[in-house]
């Protein structure tokens, strides 16, 4: 029996039945760009950890940070007692944020839902309405708040009821609701607009992807960001824009939401800003952060190993200047894609900022009709040939690699996607058969 088939019969045996692994990878050491599993085989993470790892596996200056602070302590209770790192580390978080959010003050959490949370709360504590807004196919989290919003899968969903008094409204999935992409934009608005005035004062906010994960890695019109920003304000309600898989400069800027000429009320973070330790923060605009002590905390928050490394991380992404290179990057995978699409039938749509990108997978280009059995295909041979890549939506694979890639690191793991395609191609000319999808896509966020 191998390391591998030993762990994963152990696994089995003690783990939560909900979680759901695509790949019997099993996890070994990682450096920059590369995982090892078990076993010793090398793969290119194309996933970086669901886009947690932007600055790479052990980064030395991440690992310096938690080394150093390990030295002194690891945990102080950060919301009962001060302390410089978690303080350091705020100051520089704001600094990398737009104008007046840089100005604004920060509540630490431990994960992307827990920001969600805290976002939902603060909207509520501010405005008293009992409804938040969120869209069709959003991702927010799983814990009862977030997940009363989040609507990306029925799973996560089912068996889970009563959540919270939410409204959901379309978001402009263009390429799949088969309209032109201002079109949609209105329509979506429309929808929204509507909704605002249904719900009245019983509004507190609208929650938003700016850049869809989960649901697709779906880019939004810039008319739809910046029409939602304008329906936020004539309705005087709060904008909180879900940054936890789009931020910490996946798409060139700090917030993906920079792209679209918008800032938000309230901001969620997480992944990418802890330098892979558990980190997350909810930060809002300085005016609407003045609940009292005791209206919201939490144990964890400012934990000090997870502040040093994403202190460190911050700004060792600035010293490699990761967001010029996500740019870099994700045009050059953005133009290559775009050749294949071209090409291949099964390679319905390419979109994408930066690094933040989604090649959707259908059965052919006029139907658009998704193609999740392909879509599983292709990303297993991506696996076999060492490449780990991950799925979005119904039948979407993402490109999120770490945002330190190279270009050469780049090309291989497109060559082998493309070879990948080829391979689907031939072998459904052959009259091969597509075995049932095993990857839900209900599990991965
Ligand atoms: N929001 C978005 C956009 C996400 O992609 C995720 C996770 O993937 C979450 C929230 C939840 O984050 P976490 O899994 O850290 O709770």
């Amino acid at each position: 029996m191998t390391k591998t088939v030993d762990i994963i019969k152990r696994d089995k045996a003690v783990l939560s039945t909900s979680m759901t692994r695509d790949f019997d990878f099993v996890f070994k050491k990682g450096r920059g760009c590369n995982i090892w599993d078990t076993d010793g085989k090398k793969y290119l993470d194309f996933a970086a950890g669901i886009a947690v790892m932007a600055a790479g596996h052990e980064a030395p200056p991440v690992v310096a940070a938690i080394k150093k602070q390990l030295a002194n302590a690891t945990h102080c209770a950060f919301p009962d007692f001060y302390a410089e790192t978690p303080l350091l580390y705020a100051e520089t978080l704001l600094g990398n944020m737009p104008k007046p959010l840089n100005n604004g003050r920060i509540f630490f959490t431990n994960s992307g839902t827990e920001a969600v949370e805290a976002g939902v709360k603060l909207a509520k504590w501010n405005k008293r309405g009992s409804h938040m807004i969120a869209f069709d196919h959003c991702f927010h989290g799983r814990t009862m708040g977030s997940l009363s919003m989040t609507n990306s899968k029925p799973i996560q969903r089912e068996g889970f009821e009563p959540f919270l008094p939410v409204k959901h409204v379309p978001y402009p999935y263009w390429y799949r609701m088969k309209m032109e992409p201002e079109e949609c934009s209105s329509h979506c608005l429309n929808a929204l607009e509507k909704t605002l005035f249904e719900l009245g004062d019983n509004c507190s906010g609208v929650f938003m992807e700016t850049i869809q994960g989960e649901g697709g890695y779906v880019v939004p019109p810039k008319s739809f960001v910046q029409g939602v920003r304008k329906l936020c304000d004539e309705h005087d309600v709060i904008m909180c824009s879900d940054e936890v898989q789009s931020g910490c400069y996946r798409t060139g800027k700090f917030l993906a939401i920079e792209n679209f000429g918008v800032t938000p009320d309230i901001v969620a973070m997480a992944k990418g800003i802890g330098g892979g330790l558990p980190l997350g923060a909810m930060v809002a605009r300085r005016e609407l952060m003045t609940w009292p002590p005791g209206a919201h905390s939490n144990t964890y928050g400012g934990n000090l190993l997870a502040s040093a490394a994403g202190k460190a991380t911050l700004d060792y992404l600035k010293k490699k200047k990761a967001a010029q290179n996500a740019v870099k990057i994700g045009n050059h995978i953005m133009k290559r894609l775009n050749e294949m699409k071209d090409k291949y039938e099964h390679l319905g749509d390419v979109r994408g900022i930066g690094l933040m990108i989604g090649a959707e997978i259908v059965h052919d280009k006029k139907s658009r009709e998704p193609a999740p059995a392909e879509r599983e295909f292709i990303i297993h041979r991506c696996f076999d040939k060492g490449v780990i890549m991950i799925g979005a939506g119904k039948s979407v694979i993402r490109f999120c690699p770490p945002l330190i890639i190279t270009k050469a690191e780049a090309d291989h793991g497109l060559d082998v996607f493309v070879h990948s395609l080829k391979m689907l191609h031939e072998h459904k000319k052959k009259g091969g058969k597509m075995t049932e999808p095993r990857i839900t896509r209900d599990h991965y966020t």
